[in-house]
């Protein structure tokens, strides 16, 4: 097959200009991600490099090939800033330029002006490098999971290889020949650039829009106060994980947990204080139990969380860690004596496939218990609480009680 590298000139800058454009538009529409325009920016310095070296032979050898490369290398360093500024890294304006001004200081090198193999070998070093960077810096940010991450690390690890091959390669298969857009590389390497360069404008573009969408996702989820999982989403995820161990479930403690007179704090100490003992809360609680544990808010001043294998004792033992934490951090908030506490209702299950819902029912009359018991305690549920409630319900419906029971239980 033969490809005309003047063609491959004419139609690479056009997708470059193109696919910049396209960047900057996307960015224009979803302004929060900075590095969409960034990698916008890439696209059309590296549009008006390829202009320059398609000017070769009719204009100096300085800014065909030497300012050509410059901006090159300018556009790959923009593209990794664009990484760094995706992950929330700060931009580095120093190495944004190195490869540019590392590139025109050697060809000022009266030994390397004629030395068109080295020259060509420093110019894939440096394009390299840039592209590895830019790799390593998604990979350092693979916490996120962004599924797109994957083939940006993959097509930026496969295309500064490419260049670094060239280096071994070159003494097989030398750049310099009489006629320069007869090289083989040049053709093999800007097709290989045009293919990359639509590949990675779609991959980034897809990254961005897979961000805003799992942001949007996370924004539903959580609870915006304490950083926790809301309501929903906690059912959900207990739910999932009763699911994912119903062959085999182990033994697992539910905790439901309400502060005690919260109204009269908000009452004496304002709201915005009252909204920092929820905060203390959740920190005390997180403090107090494995990172593995599934702890949400369920409303108001109510909290729940799901602790899976463990025996009754850990259980217990994690439920007075979170009180006594929490009395403990909350004693006195921004230098008010708030001395704020709670209560906490806990049931364990043993080998049962787990029934969060009844599990939670069951927790919220424990913790019914721990109330009227005078507060600031753990209470765990057993089948004579079960049957001892059922009896006063039977008796005379507690109004408190079924409101909160209603509250509380999903
Ligand atoms: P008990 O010990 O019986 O649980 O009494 P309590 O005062 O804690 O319970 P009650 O249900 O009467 O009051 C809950 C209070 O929680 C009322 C409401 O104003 C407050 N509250 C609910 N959500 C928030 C919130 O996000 N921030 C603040 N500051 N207060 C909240
Ligand atoms: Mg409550
Ligand atoms: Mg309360």
């Amino acid at each position: 097959m033969n490809l005309d590298v003047n063609t491959l000139f004419m139609v690479t800058i056009y997708v470059e200009a193109v696919l910049g454009l396209l960047l900057l538009f996307a960015w224009a529409q979803n302004t929060q991600i900075y590095a969409v325009a960034w990698w916008g920016v890439a696209h059309l310095i590296r549009a008006a490099s390829i202009v320059l070296f398609g000017m070769y032979g009719t204009v100096p050898d300085l800014i065909s090939i030497d300012f050509a490369n410059a901006l090159l290398f300018t556009a790959f360093a923009v593209t990794w800033t664009g990484a760094r500024v995706f992950d929330g890294r700060p931009v580095e304006p120093v190495y944004l330029v190195t490869g540019a001004v590392l590139w025109l200081l050697v060809c000022r090198l009266p030994v390397l002006s004629d030395a068109i193999d080295t020259r060509a070998m420093i110019a894939s070093a440096i394009i390299t490098s840039y592209t590895w960077l830019t790799a390593y810096e998604f990979w350092r940010g693979r916490s996120e999971q962004l599924v797109s991450r994957w083939p940006a690390i993959f097509m930026l690890f496969a295309h500064g290889a490419l260049f670094l091959l060239r280096t071994p390669l070159v003494t097989l298969l030398p750049w310099a020949s009489s006629d320069i857009y007869g090289s083989v590389w040049l053709t093999v390497l800007s097709f290989e650039a045009l293919l990359f360069t639509i590949s990675i404008a779609f991959i980034l573009l897809a990254m961005a829009k897979e961000r805003t969408e799992l942001r949007h996702r996370t924004a539903a989820m959580i609870d915006p106060l304490t950083g926790i999982a809301n309501r929903r989403a906690f059912l959900h995820e207990a739910g999932m994980m009763a699911k994912r161990h119903s062959a085999n479930p182990r033994p697992t403690a539910v905790l439901l947990v309400d502060l005690d007179h919260f109204k009269s704090i908000n009452d004496r100490f304002g709201h915005a204080l009252g909204d920092s003992v929820l905060e203390i809360f959740t920190d005390a609680a997180q403090k107090s139990i494995r990172a593995t544990d599934l702890i949400g808010r369920l409303g108001g001043e109510e909290f729940a969380a799901v602790l899976y294998d463990t025996t009754p004792d850990k259980a217990y033992a994690a439920s007075e860690r979170i009180r006594e934490t929490f009395a403990r951090m909350a004693q006195d908030v921004g230098g008010r004596p708030v001395c704020a506490t709670v209560s906490i209702g806990l049931v364990h299950c043993e080998q049962a496939v787990l029934d969060i819902p009844e599990l939670l029912a069951q927790a919220d009359q424990a913790l019914y218990f721990a109330k009227e018991n005078g507060r600031n305690r753990v209470e765990v549920a057993s089948l004579d609480m079960i049957l001892q409630r059922k009896d006063r319900a039977d008796a005379s419906p507690a109004p408190q009680m079924s409101a909160r029971s209603a509250q509380s239980v999903a």
